[in-house]
């Protein structure tokens, strides 16, 4: 049976250096639930080094949490890239890491604390994880799907880091699963904007970097249960499955 779920799926922590240190795993949990947020996903900037401790903050709680991340394509393009579990997510990290130089300048960017589902500080990231990867688009969304994954073009309505913005649309040959909308624009007003979209799934997302902003945009499913190939299957409208488009 079909039920539905109320998912944000791109969701910054502390480790994020334009994130708040208030965003740790455990109250990213809390505030998900609060909010009456069924599935999120963790989307740091080339980095996915709080993931585990999300997932352990939110087991036994009836949050599910996506292992993700929102990469920084060559083109400086946003791309959020969400895995069924944390060992691909794992293997996809390499790769990026591989694509990703220099080291993080606190004072100018900020802090990318790893911090633990007890919201004790396990370290540092040194990473210039604001930083673009040297992989391009077309590679990215190549990776994403080798490993199962699903390719979402985030905020593909924002001025800056988003595919639009820097090629001018979305190429025909990627093949994305999703566009995001961001929150200030939502899926509708989307639809207006991007007519010439309509072949493609759309969502809309927090982007949150404050607990206050986590569900200030989400997106219905209806799905059987709250898994990765749910979503695809929602995403493609498949058995049933789908995205509802209403606020
Ligand atoms: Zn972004
Ligand atoms: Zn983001």
């Amino acid at each position: 049976m079909l039920k539905p779920f109320r998912c944000s799926l791109h969701v910054h922590t502390c480790l994020s250096p334009c994130g708040d240190l208030d965003m740790h795993p455990k109250a990213i949990v809390q505030e998900a639930l609060s909010r009456g947020l069924d599935i999120i996903a963790i989307s740091d900037h080339n980095s996915s080094e709080n993931v585990p401790y999300v997932l352990k903050a939110a087991k036994d709680t009836p949050l599910t949490v996506i292992p993700g991340m929102e990469v920084t394509t060559r083109e400086e393009a946003h791309v959020v890239a969400l895995f069924g579990d944390m060992q691909t997510l794992s293997l996809f990290q390499e790769y990026v890491y591989a694509h990703l130089s220099g080291l993080n300048d606190e004072k100018a960017f900020g802090i990318q604390a790893v911090v633990n589902e007890f919201e004790e500080v396990e370290g540092f990231n040194e990473r210039l994880l604001i930083g673009a990867t040297g992989i391009s688009l077309e590679d990215l969304v190549d990776h994403v799907h080798g490993y199962h994954g699903l390719a979402v073009a985030a905020h593909i309505d924002r001025p800056s880091f988003s595919v639009i913005s820097q090629l001018g649309f979305v190429p025909d040959h990627v093949p994305f699963d999703a566009l995001e909308i961001s929150a200030r624009l939502g899926i509708s007003k989307g639809r207006e904007k991007f007519p010439e979209l309509r072949e493609y799934p759309f969502i809309t997302s927090s982007d949150a970097h404050y607990l206050k902003d986590m569900a200030q945009a989400t997106t219905l499913m209806f799905l059987e249960n709250p898994t990765l190939d749910e979503i695809r299957m929602a995403l493609r409208q498949e058995q049933g499955r789908f995205v509802s488009e209403e606020a």
